[in-house]
């Protein structure tokens, strides 16, 4: 049965979403994107607001949203700011593989930690040299009587640093690939865990991406997430979500830089008319509207498969790839409907095309996308 209504629920809780992000997150994104500043009070504003931990199940103090209702406030939050969302993105990205593959005791401890109050999580699996390839990890996990001790550095982590869980994926048997990779949490307690480089980024600028050292880092081997070699497998399936989440925050900026578009089409005045009135905006804005329509439904297809428990790996792939890419067309016109001064940093546009572009690229890139694509229809 398909239905292209959302529920009351469903219509309630983006109302919700969307009134955080126009009082909570719109006013100051500018602010924080200019100055390149983690916005240190939005975390406590949105644990009371209960938009934190979304699709974490109510019994472990999540807010026990299905995942495409969490998607559809995925969108609202983007739509405030994408540097905010990601704040709230690298939450899910570093809790789901605790979701995915704890045991009963590590999800009660750990998310009991992080649901009671305001919290960070992290997941650490890009490393300098490993990327696409996460077969190359080179950060080891050696077992040590009732230990792992884990050596390693990781790179451009969100919220790396300064999360109160990190993920990290490290290798218990480099001879064997990905085959050898394992999960482990890794409390901000542990002596062994600490933040790097900071970096300077293009966009998402509230968001903090940081290295994450790891020296010799003890961790108990009841931290060990699923088995040890299990921890590719936990990857993926936490990436096919997270590709969804970035699909649906795509179509969040998208639908801002049009709002935007369309305001200033109507009061721009060239030769004597708005430029609203030349058909050729008339045409842009109608394109830009047609995008976002087919990538939002894009998105909540690939969101809805999830909650059905159907496999959704290569609609996550269609999802990630066509909104991002989506969001970059859209956001560069909209650029172009305000000429110059779209160019200018007095006006939020050029913010959603630098917001726009790391969608294209975390998560596994649209050119990995469509290396999933071709293996799905392949057979391979
Ligand atoms: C702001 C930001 C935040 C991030 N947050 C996190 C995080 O929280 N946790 C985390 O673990 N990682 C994070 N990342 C890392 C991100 O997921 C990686 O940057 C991404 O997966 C790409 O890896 P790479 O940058 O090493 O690019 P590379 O893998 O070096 O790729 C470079 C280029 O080559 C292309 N390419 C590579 N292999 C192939 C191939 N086989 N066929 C065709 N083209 C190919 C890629 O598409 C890309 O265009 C973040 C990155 C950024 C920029």
């Amino acid at each position: 049965m398909i239905s292209f209504e959302l529920s009351d629920e469903q219509k309630a809780i983006q109302k919700v979403a969307r009134e955080f992000a126009e009082k909570e997150i719109r006013p100051v994104a500018a602010e924080y994107d200019e100055e390149e500043k983690y916005p240190e009070h939005f975390i406590a504003t949105a644990f009371k607001a209960g938009m934190t931990y979304l699709y974490v199940p109510e019994e472990y103090g999540g807010q026990g949203m299905d995942f495409l209702t969490a998607c559809i406030v995925g969108e609202e939050i983007a739509w405030g700011c994408c540097g905010f969302a990601t704040i709230l993105g690298a939450n899910n990205l570093g809790t789901t593989p605790l979701l995915v593959a704890g045991t009963e005791e590590q999800k009660k401890k750990y998310f009991g930690e992080l649901t009671s109050r305001p919290s960070l999580a992290a997941m650490a699996l890009t490393e300098p040299d490993v990327g696409s390839d996460a077969a190359g990890v080179k950060t080891t996990a050696v077992r040590d009587s009732g230990d792992y001790v884990l050596n390693g550095t990781k790179c451009f982590i969100s919220n790396g640093g300064m999360a109160d869980l990190t993920t990290v994926f490290a290798s218990t048997d480099p001879s064997r690939g990905v085959r050898g990779l394992s999960c482990f949490l890794v409390p901000a307690g542990n002596p062994g865990i600490s933040g790097g480089k900071k970096e300077r980024k293009m966009g998402v600028r509230a968001s903090t991406t940081c290295e994450v050292i790891l020296s010799e880092c003890r961790v108990p081997a009841s931290d060990l997430l699923g088995e040890e070699g299990k921890g590719f497998k936990i990857a993926m399936i936490t990436l096919d979500k997270a590709r969804v989440s970035v699909a649906c925050n795509s179509v969040g900026i998208a639908r801002a830089a049009l709002e935007a578009a369309v305001d200033y089409a109507k009061g721009r005045v060239q030769f004597g008319k708005a430029i609203a009135e030349n058909q050729a905006i008339q045409f842009m804005l109608a394109d830009m509207s047609m995008d976002i329509e087919a990538a939002r439904l894009m998105y909540m297809k690939a969101a809805w498969m999830e909650t059905q428990d159907m496999p959704f790996t290569n609609q996550a792939a269609f999802a990630k790839t066509f909104c991002s890419d989506m969001a970059m067309r859209v956001t560069t016109d909209v650029v172009q409907v305000f000429g110059g001064y779209g160019y200018m940093r007095d006006y939020p546009v050029e913010k959603y095309m630098r917001d726009a572009k790391i969608n294209q690229i975390w998560d596994g890139t649209n050119q990995i996308q469509r290396i999933v694509m071709a293996r799905a229809l392949l057979g391979r």
